[in-house]
């Protein structure tokens, strides 16, 4: 009876501790078990150095919907919110800086720095955003309507999206635009000033193989401006005791409901008999029974490492062969014995150059040449870097006095032509740190550590396949109900009993939790049916 479960969920990310909470919240005798030590997948907090609770792959959260907080009472659990202000700060190389939102007025003085048209736009542009957002935002906690079936509830769901998409009259057209096209030429015909559009386009890269003059960076864009941060919408903030607190507070609420989680225990495969899964197998030999199976795994390790192909029809199989998995992202945790003191805007106390995203690359030009050299299968040779510094707002990540900086950084392709991550990455990390110090020249003396995470690692730790931090690409062929793909955007797969509920399924990446929860009701429904 002890290895009997209603359902087993493949691992602890956010979106599979979703899942979990929701139907143990419904009644169903759940476990979930973790390959990792840890729980939260990328979402997660972890002490790389004595005293220093690291975010080590995702750092800043907006997209966790709302509802997911109310429904599992995460506050209750230790969740909090911390609003930064300002929300970014790019410093340039003549000196001046840029520093933006969420305060509007402040955001006008500084964007006048550079251009008085532009200030005055910028409103218009988020406006823009925020008409396609009331077109979009609704559908992240849908499940896809399938144009293809004749089911009434896909027609009824397709009418009403078709109705929402004429509600925004002329401004369809840009909706599309921002859907399939690419950043820069949007960003061209809204503003002049090369800060502004330098500072707006690195959302439109993050994760993504691309550079912002290609097509599908748009959406990437726009997806980082959907969400909100304590009901301010299109705000990141940080999360108290990093993000692993988002995944622990999911986590509690789970086993308040019932929810049994098991960590360091890696699922070898998914046992199929007759068409239907009964349950899974450990590395170990464990042996777990359950009518239902919910993966929150990429589609390649479900479906082409944990399950035989045979198990699955060949179209299904050819079309998993080909998600995009490709990625350039390489991420460097550093605690640091003192906050950089930026050439732009000195000072190593904790200021407001320090608390939001910091944006190290100068202009347009840098964004597109960064790209050139991911393309043919190196390193950038003068990368991106996106960095945060989490402990300048929470002071329950460091020790007194010392900091932590996570920087994203582009472009770093999982596949080298040359080289081997693990002999490289070193050396590259030399380079970001090299780039840094130009803007900040205390910062090579007051780095203490280094964790490097290369795509290499992202997909040994993470389970990420090619270090794609999507769970596989987020273009519009691989989206909404062709997610992960035609026929099986519902969270259901071929074989009976076995669900997705992780990032590689509607609506994709990100810290949202949608796909832990869409996926839920599905599999409620399912039981009822
Ligand atoms: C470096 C990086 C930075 C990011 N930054 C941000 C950010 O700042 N904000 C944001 O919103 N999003 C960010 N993202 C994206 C976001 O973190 C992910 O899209 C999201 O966390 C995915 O959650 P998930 O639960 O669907 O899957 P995952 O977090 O990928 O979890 C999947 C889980 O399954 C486990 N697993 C896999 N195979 C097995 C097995 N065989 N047996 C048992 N367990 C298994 C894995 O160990 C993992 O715990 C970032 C991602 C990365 C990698």
């Amino acid at each position: 009876m002890t290895n009997k479960y209603d359902i087993i969920i493949v691992g602890a990310g956010h979106n599979g501790l979703v899942t979990a909470a929701y139907l143990a919240k419904s009644g169903f005798r759940v476990l979930v078990l973790e390959r990792r030590e840890v729980i939260g997948g990328c979402c997660v907090t972890e002490e790389v150095w004595p005293g220093y609770r690291v975010s080590t792959a995702a750092y800043v959260n907006s997209l966790l919907r709302p509802e997911i907080i109310k429904d599992l009472e995460l506050k209750k659990h230790g969740f909090e919110m911390l609003p930064r202000s300002p929300s970014s700060f790019s410093p340039f190389p003549d000196g001046r800086y840029l520093m933006m939102g969420p305060d509007k007025a402040m955001t006008h003085r500084e964007v006048s720095k550079f251009s008085t048209k532009d200030a005055d736009a910028l409103p218009k542009y988020e406006a823009m955003l925020e008409r396609v957002a009331s077109f979009v935002e609704p559908m992240l906690d849908q499940l896809p309507p399938d144009p293809m079936s004749n089911r009434p509830g896909d027609l009824w769901t397709l009418l009403k999206q078709g109705l929402n998409f004429r509600k925004m009259g002329a401004g369809a057209q840009e909706a599309v635009e921002i859907l399939t096209g690419a950043a820069t030429p949007i960003l061209d015909r809204w503003f002049e000033s090369d800060q502004l559009k330098t500072t707006l386009a690195t959302d439109a890269v993050i994760g993504v193989q691309a550079s912002p003059s290609m097509p599908g960076t748009a959406y990437v864009l726009f997806h980082h401006v959907m969400g909100e941060c304590d009901g301010a919408r299109g705000v990141w903030g940080y999360v108290r005791g990093g993000m692993g607190s988002i995944s622990n507070a999911i986590a509690a609420s789970a086993k308040q409901f019932g929810a049994e989680i098991r960590t360091n225990a890696d699922v070898a495969r998914i046992v199929v008999k007759d068409g239907r899964v009964t349950g899974v197998v450990l590395k170990d030999g464990t042996e777990f029974d359950a009518p239902r199976v919910a993966s929150n795994a990429d589609c390649n390790v479900t479906f082409r490492k944990l399950i035989d192909p045979k198990d699955l029809p060949e179209e299904f199989n050819r079309s998993i062969a080909a998600i995009d998995y490709s990625s350039a992202t390489l991420k460097i945790n550093v605690c640091l014995d003192q906050l950089p003191s930026f050439t732009a805007l000195p000072g190593t106390e904790p200021g407001p150059q320090h608390r939001g995203t910091v944006h190290i690359y100068p202009d347009m030009e840098y964004l597109e040449r960064a790209y050139d050299d991911a393309k043919y299968g190196r390193p950038s040779g003068s990368p991106i870097l996106e960095c945060t510094m989490a402990s300048a707002v929470d002071n329950t990540l460091t020790p007194p006095g010392k900091h932590l900086m996570s920087m994203f950084i582009q472009y770093a392709p999982y596949k080298l032509k040359e080289a081997n991550w693990d002999d490289i990455k070193e050396a590259f990390a030399d380079r970001c740190f090299d780039i840094m110090n130009d803007y900040a020249p205390n910062f090579k003396n007051a780095v203490i550590d280094r964790q490097i995470i290369s795509p290499l690692d992202l997909e040994r730790t993470y389970s990420l396949t090619g270090g794609n931090i999507f769970q596989g690409a987020m273009t519009l062929d691989r989206m909404l109900f062709m997610r992960p793909t035609m026929g099986y955007s519902r969270y259901k797969t071929p074989i009976a009993g076995l669900y997705l509920c992780g990032a590689a399924s509607h609506p994709g990446g990100g810290v949202m939790g949608s796909c832990g929860r869409n996926a839920a009701q599905v599999i409620v429904a399912d039981r009822v049916r």
